[in-house]
């Protein structure tokens, strides 16, 4: 048994290992659009840095454009825009 082990019951452990929510739980300040990620339980897709509570990385589909993830069935998010809209500050 071991103990010290960190808990991983409600987390996929493929997920985790996925460097994408590695950048997702990092909550960058600075959104990134490499990448979009879907919530399966909320019906959304979010681009890391969303302000919008994180999810459980179970839960998280990850696509590489958000026109992927409206393809697979979800809605971009009405907080960060799913990476549909840019964001606020852009000096590209
Ligand atoms: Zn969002």
């Amino acid at each position: 048994m071991a103990d010290n082990y960190k808990t991983t019951k409600n987390i996929d452990p493929d997920t985790v290992a996925d460097w994408r929510w590695q950048v997702i739980s990092a909550r960058p300040r600075r959104a990134c659009s490499d990448f979009v990620y879907a919530v399966t339980t909320t019906g959304v897709f979010c681009r890391p840095g969303c302000p919008s509570r994180l999810p459980l990385p179970r839960n998280i589909r990850c696509y590489d454009t958000a026109g992927e993830a409206e393809a697979a069935g979800f809605r971009a998010c009405k907080r960060c825009g799913g990476g549909i809209m840019p964001p606020a500050s852009s000096s590209a």
